[in-house]
């Protein structure tokens, strides 16, 4: 096992590998930007080292200045939580040749389904259904409209190297095509550096399921079930919940293996989550492979019992997996709910600032995986996200109705945020009854223009 640990992360995930660190006795260094210096989680870890300015690109993606401070935290390995440079292969080598562990999967592998469209490639191979579209990228406007008529409107074009939800364009005909064409590789070229495109049919009103997996260094890949994400706002998660309260018995357990299948065929290992769409007839369509752990993961982990990051630092330190796909067991059901500091009233503005007062939710069954505490400043820097209230009880109404309880109790002032639009949703019958596709929402709480 590692001695140290570098988290190359801040905010709550930064806390949460502390915390495993913590009670597996491995020793654990910090990297903060000024922006976060003096924040209350950072003394949660043995050692921590400034980095750089707030801006992300001045320290939490400066490479170099990560690099050194492992070398003078004297660490075995860097774990990089989600976000940032959670999925940089190049990353990923540079920890290797200085003889650092990356915790994740191989660079090979990560290259291979970073990439979406390669990604679609290995699926295709393996007997995994992906969204009917384009064979590979797509160099012009000629070859999209070709494409999308063969598949059909209306079609999305996405960015191979896309990632929350940007870089993502809908066109419902040839003229909007074109311009969705233009934006999206425009998009896609400012956002990620890579302007490359392809074409996928747009699946209407689909479910969102993915399906957790880990897999060892010795050829060992097990699934940890599935989460149902449908609840989105714009692409991105508003609400996570595991089991899927819809997919019949044989769909869950096709796709469940359909992802093993295409993580073995990857070379996979660590944690990552493989993504499906599931339209209304319950055919899933792969979309992605996330090589990284997830925001939702704490979903998985109080359904099965197992924590997820001991699991990665294990599996990254060379440890068999402990156990074998029939010896995990799905118990119950768990709802996370993602706290952003974002101002429901104001189209979901980013709101940061200071938070006056806290309650934090308790009781039979409630998690708050949070690093925010009273008198905490929320940095405008970062992602709105500030903290995840997630509950486990043995059916899914029970989860529901503890959802609502825990949601009433946690109270957070001074910055407005996302809570009231939980509130809304958990209440809503068709939340209640499953009744929901990704554009719930927006349908239901359209934008105010
Ligand atoms: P990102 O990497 O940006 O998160 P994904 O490919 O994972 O992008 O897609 C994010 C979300 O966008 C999905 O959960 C779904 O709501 C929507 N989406 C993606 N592809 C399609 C599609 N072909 N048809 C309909 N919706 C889609």
């Amino acid at each position: 096992m590692f001695q140290r640990i570098l988290v190359a992360n801040r905010g709550e995930i930064a806390l949460r590998i502390f915390r495993a660190c913590r009670e597996l006795g491995v020793e654990t260094v910090a990297v903060y930007s000024e922006a976060d210096r003096g924040a209350a989680y950072l003394q949660l870890a043995d050692e921590a080292y400034c980095i750089g300015s707030a801006k992300p690109s001045e320290s939490y993606l400066r490479i170099d200045r990560i690099i050194s401070a492992a070398e003078i935290g004297n660490v075995q390995a860097i774990h990089p939580g989600y976000g940032f440079l959670a999925e940089n292969a190049h990353f990923a080598d540079v920890c290797r040749s200085c003889n650092i562990e990356f915790i994740g999967p191989t660079t090979e592998s990560m290259r291979l389904l970073g990439d979406k469209n390669s990604a679609r490639q290995i699926a295709k191979k393996v007997g995994v259904p992906v969204v009917p579209g384009s064979e590979g990228l797509i160099r012009d406007e000629a070859e999209a409209v070709r494409i999308a008529h063969q598949i059909g409107f209306p079609v999305l074009i996405k960015a191979s190297a896309g990632g929350g939800g940007r870089g993502m364009r809908l066109a419902l005909n040839d003229l909007a095509l074109k311009s969705a064409f233009q934006q999206a590789q425009a998009e896609a070229e400012a956002a990620f550096g890579s302007g490359e495109v392809y074409i996928e049919k747009y699946i209407e009103h689909p479910r969102h399921v993915e399906v957790q997996i880990l897999a060892d260094q010795h050829g060992n890949v097990v699934h940890l079930w599935e989460r149902d994400c449908t609840i989105q706002r714009r692409h991105q998660k508003l609400i996570e919940e595991s089991p899927s309260p819809v997919l019949r018995p044989q769909v869950r357990q096709a796709i469940c293996e359909a992802a093993v299948r295409l993580a073995k065929a990857a070379g996979y290992t660590n944690a990552g989550t493989v993504e499906f769409l599931v339209d209304k007839n319950q055919n899933f369509y792969f979309i992605e492979v996330n090589a990284r752990i997830q925001v939702e993961h704490p979903v998985t982990e109080m359904i099965t019992g197992m924590d997820l990051i001991k699991a990665q630092i294990r599996i990254a330190a060379g440890e068999p997996l402990p156990f074998q796909q029939e010896q995990i067991q799905a118990r119950g059901a768990a709802i996370e709910c993602r706290i952003n500091a974002e101002d429901p009233k104001r189209n979901f503005r980013p709101s940061p600032g200071k938070i006056e007062h806290l309650i934090v939710p308790g009781g039979f069954g409630v998690r708050f995986d949070s690093h925010v505490h009273a008198g905490y400043t929320v940095p405008p820097h970062y992602d709105s996200m500030i903290g995840k209230l997630i509950v486990h009880q043995p059916t899914r109404q029970e989860a529901i109705a503890c959802m609502r309880r825990a949601l009433q109790e946690l109270r957070i002032e001074g910055i407005p945020t996302t809570i009231p639009l939980h509130q809304e949703i958990l209440a809503h019958t068709a939340f209640m009854s499953g009744d929901v596709d990704t554009t719930f929402v927006e349908r239901t709480w359209p934008a105010e223009a």
